[in-house]
């Protein structure tokens, strides 16, 4: 008798009786029990099989499932140690997949990838994320130099909206510049509540980040760079000329140089950070080296 997929609501029902498991709403369990979802999942995250993949949180292995079949090898990563003896049992019949009991958050995920994905053409990220640290987790894997080569990640549709926002737009703001920054961000679909069990709160966005050979604007310090763009957008309604008063020391003082520096890079003082497209930060930045009082 051929086995169900996982990503069924019978198969799911079944193992969540036989193992006893009830849902962590902490841990961000909402399962996918719809295979046509997972499929275009699999479809735009392009995987074969010289393709290594890191899953975030398996769960009960739905998607797992189906990227064992198409990829080369699989990590996934799940911190909930009551999933592991399931997963051993729903991903049995396929020997390409590692689970990792571990926080994605704190594993050493650059030994995991040299360990099993050092033979792999290609890493691809590929989760329906614990939405509670969708953003944590995108940042940490993008900023740690990974031989990642793209996401393709489930996530609240909002976060997903601001990932992928253009200038000018309301979802627009410190993340979207930095996903940006990294990736070419694009969505791959908008998802029900009703293909998760159980169904969570909030709408489900898949989207697509695919790293950039190298970040769209050329900066010396990252860190620094992102704080500068972040408190553009720390008081939305204000102009950039007031949040950045804030952000400076002394920056109340300084209000004339502060426009000067703007102007300079000729970007108006009275606009507001939702206009600023990433280059025009990046030339902001650059040219603080001219204004040495400005320091923050
Ligand atoms: N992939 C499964 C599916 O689609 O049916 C489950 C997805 S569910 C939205 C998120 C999963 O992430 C859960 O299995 C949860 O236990 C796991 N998780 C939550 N926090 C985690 C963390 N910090 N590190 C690794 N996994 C985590």
């Amino acid at each position: 008798m051929e086995t169900k997929d996982i990503a069924t609501p019978s198969r799911t029902k079944a193992l969540l009786a036989q193992y006893g498991f009830d849902f962590k709403k902490s841990l961000g369990q909402n399962f996918l029990i719809d295979v046509n979802i997972i499929n275009n999942i699999i479809d735009a995250s392009q995987i074969d099989d010289e393709t290594g993949v890191i899953e975030i949180g398996p769960g009960m292995g739905s998607l797992t499932e189906q990227l064992a079949k198409n990829a080369k090898k699989v990590v996934a990563f799940e911190i909930d140690q009551r999933l592991i003896p399931v997963l051993n049992d729903t991903l049995a019949p396929y020997d390409n997949v590692t689970v990792i009991n571990e926080d994605i958050l704190k594993a050493d995920v650059a030994q995991y990838v040299e360990q099993h994905l050092s033979n792999c053409k290609r890493i691809m990220v590929v989760a329906n994320l614990p939405y509670y640290i969708t953003t944590p987790i995108l940042l940490n894997l993008m900023q740690q130099s990974l031989p990642i080569d793209g996401y393709v990640v489930m996530m609240q549709k909002e976060v997903g909206e601001r990932l992928n926002a253009q200038v000018g737009t309301k979802a627009y703001g410190s993340l979207s510049i930095v996903a940006q920054y990294y990736t070419e961000t694009s969505t791959v679909l908008t998802v029900p509540k009703s293909v998760f069990l159980p169904p969570p709160n909030v709408d489900s966005i898949v989207v697509k980040l695919m790293q950039r050979s190298k970040p769209i604007v050329n900066v010396d310090d990252e860190e620094q760079f992102f704080r500068l763009t972040k408190a553009a957008f720390s008081q939305r309604r204000k102009t950039i000329n007031n949040n950045y008063q804030s952000l400076f020391v002394n920056g109340k003082k300084l209000k004339a140089k502060i426009g000067e520096w703007l102007k300079s890079s000729d970007i108006e003082p009275t606009r507001r950070g939702e206009t600023l497209a990433i280059e025009e930060f990046a030339t902001l930045y650059n040219n603080l080296e001219k204004f040495p009082e400005l320091q923050f």
